[in-house]
């Protein structure tokens, strides 16, 4: 898919502004794929975006890296967050809900390379990697088809944390 946007992240505080920005953005139906190795931010992400929907700073966002799922009723749709990290084999996804997920929900997907042909096709790819190490800036991406690209048009060409946002 081609890329969107390339943003620079100096912080935690930058990944959650960044989440807080597509969260706005997001309608029923939408997925975005979660990518990046360990300790890049994903789970951050997650976090930043569930609370903005859910309109509560407060809501506990654990990762579900042992739920393998965890959702959260959100004004907008169910928020479904899934971390498929332990997924050995896509026939794993099939009772997690993923089908009801990408319908009606907003769908969060951490290790979305586990997915095989489940991986669905419309979705933003938000990859997220560690710059220097994990004390260090991260980098994120965004790609996505051209529906996608329309849709983020408005979003900041470079992210300059602190002004805009
Ligand atoms: P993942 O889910 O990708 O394994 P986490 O979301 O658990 O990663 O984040 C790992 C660490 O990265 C957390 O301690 C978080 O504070 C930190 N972090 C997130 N975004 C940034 C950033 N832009 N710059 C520096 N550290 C960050
Ligand atoms: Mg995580």
């Amino acid at each position: 898919m081609p890329m969107i946007r390339r943003y620079q992240l100096p912080d935690e505080a930058a990944t959650v502004a960044l989440a807080v920005l597509l969260a706005d953005r997001l309608q029923p139906g939408d997925a975005l794929l979660l990518d990046g190795p360990l300790g890049a931010g994903k789970t951050c992400f997650a976090r930043g975006l569930i609370r903005h929907l859910s309109r509560e700073e407060s809501t506990e966002v654990p990762s579900p890296s042992f739920n393998l799922v965890l959702t959260y009723d959100t004004p907008r749709a169910t928020l479904w967050h899934f971390d498929l990290y332990r997924v050995n084999d896509p026939r794993e996804l099939d009772e997690l809900g993923l089908d009801d997920a990408l319908r009606e929900g907003i769908t969060l997907i951490e290790w979305p390379d586990r997915l095989g042909s489940h991986a669905p096709a419309t979705a933003l790819t938000v990859t997220l990697s560690l710059t220097r190490d994990a004390a260090g800036p991260r980098q994120a991406e965004l790609r996505g088809d051209t529906t996608w690209a329309a849709r983020l048009s408005d979003l900041p060409v470079a992210f300059s944390y602190g002004a805009d946002v």
